[in-house]
């Protein structure tokens, strides 16, 4: 990297960054030294001049008068970007009107998104991931945090930027994300929301006793919100109370540990949304009025909606019937003072207008594996011989991926990849079949090995996805920029 010599005694001067394959938009000033980012052959490096270079570890150049480090972006160096400038640390921006979650499944996407972010006012999420999604890519949330430290610095997204730890349930993962400066935590109360209670009849419901006060609190009133009215029977409270009684005692506890007691520097969001049966609007009710008698401060919360939210697809159910209960759920989100949040949002572009209209430009809307389908349609474009083999794989591993997620898939309607030309692969991107089945076995086809040992499809994807950023960069600007056009539209700024 002796080649910067020349570039670092013209600072601040930038007029050649290209041309030293420096990130134009990199260059920071910090008390008068520099730090920035160039391209190394096998990734990017941070370079830091004058007293800046004792921040970083990494290799020292001398050159004339002069010095400059070449820090690799290793999780220590990333702590130190964060530290030197806070617009790379995560901030807390779920209170903000609008936010997108995106996440970063592989690590690689940030840099498509923040050109989204930067046409549009809505704060990113752009860490964003689940326990189960660290698992199934062997990644880290330091990876997955660091990602998006470098890349917001690498290119200049200064507005600020939210981290997600998605989904978590125990709370061990919890202190886990708010150890590293994650500013929202997601809390998934599934395993404490009851099923089944749906079918239960007058006589067995009957036999629930309510805590003391609820009964009193809810039966023979009137709630109205934005004129609509909401009445509890006494069957209803009674399923309300089953289906939602021991996540809400799991939600306060949590929320009484980390945040009330334990001062976390973090967002909160409810979600109740990964269950067999919808949320009703009463239930919404419900679930807000309690968490609001024990003071638990949301910022958001996911309700599970009418209709399917499948991975990677549109929409599937009843439009008109999400509408009128999106309707409701975004009135009583209002009335009790947090934003709805829309999980799996990804690609259901026959909402999106609706969301935007009744939320009135309030929301935050989670995608999450629809940047992967993007980089894999990257390569089913540009290296097609690679997509071959992967799909062939994909179809192999389908049986075992569905266990881990609820879609309706079906193998026979995707075209046999034989009968089509190397032209003609990207169109399967645009079936729902082909789409939900690489959008589900994204963890065996990251981590499969070879019998020596070595990554089948891992290396040879991340050199692509290197050496074609700008193919990737392009598709996600358009197609994640299509969600907040859509959205957008449904509402006055
Ligand atoms: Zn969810």
């Amino acid at each position: 990297m002796e080649k910067l010599c020349e570039f670092v005694k013209d600072l601040p001067d930038t007029a050649k960054a290209v041309e030293f394959g420096v990130y134009p938009e990199s260059v920071n000033e910090l008390n008068g030294d520099y730090v920035f980012m160039a391209k190394d052959e096998e990734a990017d490096v941070i370079v830091a001049t004058g007293k800046a270079q004792e921040l970083f570890e990494g290799e020292r150049v001398t050159c004339g008068a002069g010095a400059y480090v070449v820090a690799p972006k290793t999780h220590k160096n990333a702590n130190a970007l964060r530290a030197a400038f806070p617009f790379t640390a995560p901030v807390q921006v779920l209170k903000k009107t609008r936010t997108f979650g995106v996440g970063d499944r592989l690590g690689i996407a940030a840099p498509g998104h923040i050109r989204v972010f930067k046409d549009y006012d809505a704060y990113p999420i752009l860490a964003q991931q689940s326990i189960r999604e660290l698992n199934l890519t062997e990644r880290t949330y330091e990876d997955v945090l660091d990602a998006a430290s470098f890349y917001v610095f690498r290119d200049g997204y200064k507005r600020g930027f939210g981290a997600d730890g998605d989904h978590l349930k125990k709370p061990e993962e919890i202190e886990y994300a708010l150890s590293l400066g994650f500013s929202m935590i997601t809390l998934d109360c599934s395993e404490h929301i009851r099923g089944g209670v749906e079918t239960m009849t007058h006589d067995e419901l009957a036999k629930t006793e309510l805590p003391a006060g609820m009964a009193e609190r809810y039966l023979g009133k009137t709630f109205t919100v934005e004129g609509e009215d909401l009445v509890f029977d006494e069957d209803e409270l009674r399923r309300c109370y089953l289906i939602y009684g021991e996540a809400l005692t799991f939600a306060s506890g949590i929320y009484d540990k980390y945040f009330r007691k334990g001062g976390a520097k973090a967002d909160f969001e409810i979600s109740i949304d990964e269950t067999a049966t919808p949320t009703s609007p009463l239930q919404h009710y419900f679930v807000a009025n309690e968490l609001t008698r024990e003071g638990v401060d949301i910022a958001t919360m996911a309700p599970r909606f009418c209709g399917e939210f499948q991975k990677g697809v549109d929409y599937i159910g009843d439009l008109a019937q999400f509408e009128r209960e999106l309707k409701t759920h975004a009135a009583i989100a209002r009335h009790f003072g947090y934003k709805l949040s829309i999980h799996s949002g990804s690609d259901k572009f026959s909402t999106f207008k609706l969301i935007g209209k009744y939320t009135k430009g309030n929301f935050h809307v989670k995608t999450a594996g629809t940047n992967w389908l993007e980089a894999m349609r990257a390569v089913a474009t540009a290296r097609p011989a690679l997509y071959r083999e992967i799909h062939e794989y994909a179809l192999s591993m389908f049986a075992e991926a569905k266990k881990f997620y609820h879609v309706t898939t079906d193998l026979t309607k995707i075209p046999a990849l034989d009968t089509l030309s190397d032209a003609e692969l990207p169109s399967l991107f645009t079936q729902n079949d082909a789409r939900q089945l690489i959008h589900i076995t994204y963890g065996f086809i990251l981590t499969v090995k070879d019998e020596a040992g070595n990554y089948r499809f891992k290396d040879r994807l991340y050199k692509f996805w290197r050496e074609e950023e700008d193919v990737y960069s392009d598709m996600l600007y358009a197609h994640i920029g299509k969600h907040l056009a859509l959205l957008y539209e449904g509402f006055q700024k």
